[in-house]
């Protein structure tokens, strides 16, 4: 059957429409305005709300809550653990330490949170399987699981022996691997439409499709839509890689697709391989392969560093990603050889706001500290997001804790190139790390030219 790129599988999967959308017509005044409901803008929401229950909060969401990148990622949760090398880099090991712990806390007590305002949003904590697939990327964790042992005490990442990676991933392919056991994945569609129905519960205005044409930054500030304006005194930035068209932000992240695709249901094809006990599992190249399985006994299979977009707002590029979808499939099947028969459902991508070092950019407009971001998820935003909405609120409201006083609020990032540079240096450094990749899946480090154009690619979603 060809393949075509169709809608996400969470989000013909989720019940919805969850509320019948409205729509801003006329003038709404409001404290603080959200730009973007995803699970950033919805997560900031709820904290404002749950911070100082009588703000007036607004959402502005060009199309339904949630059906951005949070309708499509794998639905995977993770730490920032993987990510402590450049934390501790960025903001000292004191902050980085506080932080990591923050987001391990806020998997372990989602599911009450979640329960407690009767939302199934299908989450599991199996854990994270590291994984190496290749003979040259085993071990790519140790610098990670040092550093973690000697800042927190404890072991964040087992080790696993190959006999027991291979029987819990149901794939001869991981070679070797490590276990992060605070880990988890949930059903992303029914997580977006949850945190919306929360966050209205709570009182918070949310409009959709209704997108912010323009604002200026004069206090208050005015945010227009096609059909109306919201009168804001403080304004949140949380619209992901479309944050690429404000000039303050789009120096310091590209635009990368992700794809991905979901199995039919194959419950009884995972119990004969073994894959039964619900981790999540990615691979340790630089186009790293992330999977997991679902409630009803699919697998979701996706691949990182796509196609690279020319800066701006994401175009239709960013949603129809079908090579990258094909590249998933492949490895897919390589990774699992005895499951290549099984058919694809669906297939889709979106788009990845990466960073330098794949940490986000959370903080202030420089002269405009009435109106804060944050972006830059680089693709570990599912769990992370409900830390940044936290930190964005604490700014929103100007709250002074360590919530706001952390070394990644308002960091400095590196910039990338100005276009076309950006595009045309950042197409070649891409094609060549798809080649080292590829060549270390085979055995071989590859060509030199290739291994030094690649390692200018932004760091992945863990320090290696
Ligand atoms: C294929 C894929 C796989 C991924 N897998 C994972 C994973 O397994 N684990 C993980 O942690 N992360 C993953 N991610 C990243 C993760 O999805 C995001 O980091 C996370 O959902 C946070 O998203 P967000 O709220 O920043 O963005 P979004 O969900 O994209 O929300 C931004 C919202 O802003 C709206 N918007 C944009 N411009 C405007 C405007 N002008 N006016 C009004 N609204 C506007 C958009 O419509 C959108 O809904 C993946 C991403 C993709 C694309």
């Amino acid at each position: 059957m060809t393949l075509k790129i169709s809608k996400p599988h969470w989000i013909s999967s989720s019940p919805m429409p969850h509320e019948d959308p409205i729509t801003l017509k006329g003038k709404v005044k409001a404290d603080i305005a959200i730009i973007g409901g995803g699970f950033v803008g919805l997560w900031t929401a709820i904290a404002i709300k749950e911070l100082e229950p009588s703000a007036n909060v607004v959402v502005l969401e060009m199309g339904r809550c949630g059906q951005g990148a949070s309708g499509m990622n794998g639905g995977m949760l993770m730490t920032w653990w993987p990510k402590i090398i450049a934390l501790c880099k960025l903001c000292g090991q004191g902050d980085a330490l506080w932080l990591a712990e923050k987001t391990t806390q806020s998997i372990e007590t989602l599911a009450a949170f979640l329960d407690s305002h009767n939302i199934d949003a299908e989450l599991v904590t199996s854990g994270w399987l590291w994984t190496a697939t290749s003979p040259l990327h085993i071990g790519s964790w140790k610098n990670v699981q040092e550093k973690t042992r000697l800042l927190s005490n404890r072991e964040i990442f087992q080790d696993i022996s190959k006999e027991e990676l291979c029987w819990r991933t149901g794939s001869s392919a991981h070679l070797a691997g490590v276990y992060e056991k605070m880990n988890g994945t949930l059903h992303p569609g029914k997580m977006g439409s949850g945190l919306a129905q929360i966050a209205r519960k709570l009182g918070v205005a949310i409009f959709e499709n209704s997108r912010v044409k323009k604002f200026d930054k004069s206090q208050p500030v005015k945010l227009y839509t096609a059909h109306g304006v919201v009168e804001t005194t403080k304004v949140v930035i949380t619209n992901n890689a479309w944050a690429a068209s404000i000039p303050n932000l789009s120096p310091y992240f590209v635009c990368v697709t992700s794809a991905a695709f979901a199995t039919i249901p194959i419950p009884d094809r995972l119990k004969d391989i073994g894959w039964t006990g619900g981790e999540s599992i990615t691979d340790s190249q630089t186009t790293v392969n992330y999977y997991r399985t679902t409630k009803d006994g699919r697998i979701v299979f996706g691949k990182g560093g796509g196609k690279l977009l020319y800066t701006g707002a994401p175009r239709q590029a960013a949603f129809n990603d079908l090579i990258g979808a094909k590249n998933a499939i492949n490895d897919f099947r390589r990774v699992y050889p005895n499951l290549a028969d099984v058919p694809v459902d669906s297939a889709w991508s979106g788009p990845i706001d990466r960073t330098y070092d794949s940490l986000p950019l959370i903080g202030r407009i420089t002269k405009s500290p009435h109106i804060s971001y944050g972006v830059g998820w680089s693709g570990n935003g599912v769990n992370t997001s409900r830390i940044g909405g936290r930190i964005l609120a604490g700014l929103a409201l100007d709250i002074q804790d360590r919530w706001t006083e952390n070394g990644l609020v308002g960091r400095t990032a590196k910039r990338f190139p100005p276009e076309p540079i950006r595009y045309i240096g950042g197409n070649m450094v891409r094609a060549a790390t798809a080649r080292k990749d590829k060549s270390e899946i085979n055995g071989h480090k590859g060509y030199a030219f290739d291994r030094i154009l690649s390692s200018l690619a932004p760091s992945g979603l863990e320090d290696k």
